[in-house]
């Protein structure tokens, strides 16, 4: 079947903040907020819904989330997914991702993480913990070429914060929260969490399904970094892309550097995005085995 006229959709996807349903069940509106609009919040020991939020939560760790928690753990990518983890898909991208495991049989008791005096990780926490009760969505019209971010304000009923006094825009917020040093680390990563959302409803990028190796290739990159590294330094990774000397020394070194490298990669074997640069002679034999597979002479 011709893939021709199979498009990407204009579409709109939460990348953080679950946005619920209203009593009727039907899905809530997001109000868009702009980085300068205000807001009235404050979460301190004093509210009386306290760590409420901590029980159950539904948590995606993002790339940046658990190499954070792994650095002040002192864990291996492997020990802590093990620990505090459960594999799971994001649905609307239809991709593999680690999600924070919580305590209780049914997973809704405290999280791990949880102590008396509160978030025993507060420092290096998850994305979704700074974020809230900021949402963040993306949004990409049809045959746009670039997508844009808004914030929204996700009110539940349980959460006090928002009957306190404390007034401050979205940025305010933001930087209170050390949110964009960890939005920076996961820019690749939500492209590609969009943009497959975005391919969904045709099953996947121009009606191509992805297969499972490169899902577990996703996986791979957004949750074990040790496990990256290896595959670049001890596969043919680097004989098959054009990767220089000085960058090459780099990767050894910064997790950060082979989290952005992973996601280009993964934006090239995804969306055949030129992020990636494969070397001369591999391409020419790539372009040569397709026009021998298509019975080209
Ligand atoms: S990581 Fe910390 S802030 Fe996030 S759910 Fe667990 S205890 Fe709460
Ligand atoms: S105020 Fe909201 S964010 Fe803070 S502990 Fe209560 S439910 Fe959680």
């Amino acid at each position: 079947m011709s893939t021709q006229n199979k498009t990407e959709k204009e579409t709109e996807v939460e990348l953080f903040g679950d946005l619920g349903t209203t009593e009727d069940g039907s899905p809530v509106q997001p109000v868009r907020m702009a980085v300068t609009d205000q807001f009235c919040f404050s979460c301190h020991k004093d509210v009386p819904c306290w760590n409420e939020c901590c029980h159950g939560a539904d948590i995606t760790l993002t790339p940046a989330d658990i190499l954070m928690l792994c650095r002040n753990l002192e864990l291996t990518p492997t020990e802590f997914l093990t620990r505090y983890t459960v594999p799971a898909t994001w649905d609307k991208a239809d991709l593999p991702v680690a999600k924070l495991k919580m305590g209780g049989a049914d997973g809704k008791g405290a999280c791990h993480f949880m102590n008396e005096q509160g978030c025993s990780v507060y420092d290096f926490r998850p994305s979704t913990c700074r974020y809230y009760p900021l949402g963040l969505a993306t949004v990409k019209m049809k045959g746009a070429e670039t997508k844009d971010d808004f914030h929204f304000l996700v009110k539940e009923s349980h959460c006090k914060g928002h009957a306190e006094s404390k007034i401050q825009t979205v940025t305010e917020y933001r930087d209170e929260q050390g949110i964009t040093a960890y939005d920076e680390i996961n820019r690749g990563w939500m492209d590609i969490m969009m943009k497959m959302a975005s391919w969904q409803s045709l099953g996947g990028p121009w009606g191509e399904q992805i297969t499972q190796a490169k899902k577990r290739m996703f996986f791979m990159v957004s949750t074990d970094v040790d496990s990256f590294r290896e595959f670049v330094f001890n596969t043919k990774f680097l004989d098959t892309y054009e990767i220089d000397p000085e960058a090459q020394a780099i990767l050894k070194d910064s997790d950060e550097a082979l989290l952005m490298l992973g996601f280009d990669w993964l934006k090239n074997v995804f969306f055949n995005e030129p992020t990636i640069q494969m070397k001369e002679r591999v391409l020419q034999g790539a372009i040569a085995q397709a026009r021998e597979e298509m019975g080209a002479s």
